[in-house]
């Protein structure tokens, strides 16, 4: 028997050991306030779908149309012969809706931040990037070949220390930062950030992943949520969270969206969304250019939910979103949690280190539009029935 794989057994018995291995369950129907599991329903605490537009009638019939007029692939990479009428409509759209020059679509965020990051920093150059960073920006940066400075998360003191620190070290440097941090729900002080890259004349890059079609007016992200319009130079986005759908968004100036056209190796080294993809991101948009309602309820839904936990005693952090950590402090109690509230009907993930930091294991809940006054209720008496077994409230 041959034993040169044996070194991933081993691996993979470590994570299991340490409590690091990922059970992925799987589901088998839409997205929604419900799924089905292993053919029972369990109410949904912990997908992206914001606004409940992962099964939206009007983007499930905006696919289905773009399927019948233009099959289902794109046939060959963008600069080749991939682009088609409905991509171009969609960059145009979103860019409108972002208030931006111009945007370009990738095959998802991370791609997003693979392809902008290296495009604009090479190995002469600087990134002052928060500690918390998503890890696309993490590997984009990487990619990039430039030196990555972290900055302590959303500090300003810190951020301000780096650059002077390093000045004169770079050729050009780029400022980079989530918008809302997945783990915690902050929020980034981007009004701060903006000065600080003023103040030195930096480039300034937000991934406004978790805040599209959360903050700002009627979902429009983080940068209307602070009217920083014209000041932050990329914003990057995807298209699988609010959006419901999937891809990424890159939306800034024409001219660094007409580069990433040229130098954004994942445009134009690989296939780009299908016809159906995109036109049922065109109908998010339109959802979201007639009505804020989706993103009202959402909110509403979100601060009764987290008022509600408060109340019955829980900690829920330092959130200021939709995203609700239930925050328990050690990885086994957060696991126990999580298996407590399965058993009981509600899927909601523990997250653990190396996620988050030592010591601060929770559960992290994911509010959406689309759960009723009723789900949301029947979450709480979730929580509070496990809460109390395991003496977390009492
Ligand atoms: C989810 C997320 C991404 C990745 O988006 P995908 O479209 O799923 O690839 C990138 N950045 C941040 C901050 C995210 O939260």
């Amino acid at each position: 028997m041959s034993t040169h794989l044996n070194w991933i057994q081993e691996e993979i018995q470590a994570l299991k050991d340490a409590g690091f291995y990922n059970q992925i369950r799987t589901i088998s129907s839409p997205q929604g306030a419900w799924l089905v599991i292993d053919g029972q329903r369990y109410l949904n605490f912990c997908s992206n779908n914001y606004l409940g537009l992962a099964n939206h009638p009007r983007l499930v019939e905006a696919a289905k149309k773009a399927i019948d007029q233009y099959g289902v692939g794109p046939g060959a990479v963008r600069v080749i012969s991939g682009t088609n009428d409905l991509h171009i409509e969609l960059e145009e759209r979103m860019a409108r809706f972002k208030g931006v020059e111009a945007a370009i679509t990738l095959q998802s965020g991370f791609q997003a931040n693979t392809a902008v990051i290296p495009a604009l920093i090479g190995k002469k150059d600087y990134i002052f990037s928060d500690r918390l960073n998503h890890a696309s920006i993490i590997d984009g940066c990487r990619l990039s070949g430039g030196k990555v400075v972290p900055y302590e998360h959303c500090d300003m003191a810190s951020l301000d220390e780096v650059i002077r620190q390093n000045r004169g070290q770079f050729r050009r440097a780029l400022i980079i930062t989530d918008g809302v941090f997945s783990m915690d729900g902050d929020v980034a002080p981007l009004d701060k950030i903006y000065a600080i890259a003023k103040k030195y004349d930096l480039l300034l890059m937000v991934d406004d992943a978790h805040g599209e079609g959360v903050l700002g007016k009627g979902g429009r992200g983080i940068v209307d949520h602070f009217d920083l319009h014209g000041k932050v130079d990329i914003e990057v986005g995807t298209l699988s969270k609010a959006f419901g759908v999937v891809g990424g968004v890159v939306a800034g100036s024409a001219t660094i969206i007409e580069w990433l056209r040229q130098r954004g190796r994942p445009f134009t080294f690989s296939s780009a969304v299908t016809p159906a993809d995109a036109a049922a991101c065109l109908a998010a948009i339109d959802l979201l250019e007639s009505s804020t309602e989706l993103v009202d309820r959402l909110w509403e839904n979100a601060c009764y939910f987290k008022a509600e936990m408060k109340k019955l005693g829980f900690d829920t952090g330092v959130s200021t979103t939709p995203i609700t950590p239930v925050m328990l402090g050690e990885a086994p109690l957060a696991q126990q949690f999580s298996r407590a509230l399965f058993e009981a009907g509600v899927f909601a993930m523990a997250n653990s280190y190396p996620i988050v930091p030592q010591g601060k294991a929770r559960i992290r809940v994911m509010i959406s539009a689309s759960h009723a006054r009723e789900d949301l209720d029947r979450g709480l008496e979730a929580f509070v029935q496990v809460g109390k077994k395991l003496g977390v409230i009492h």
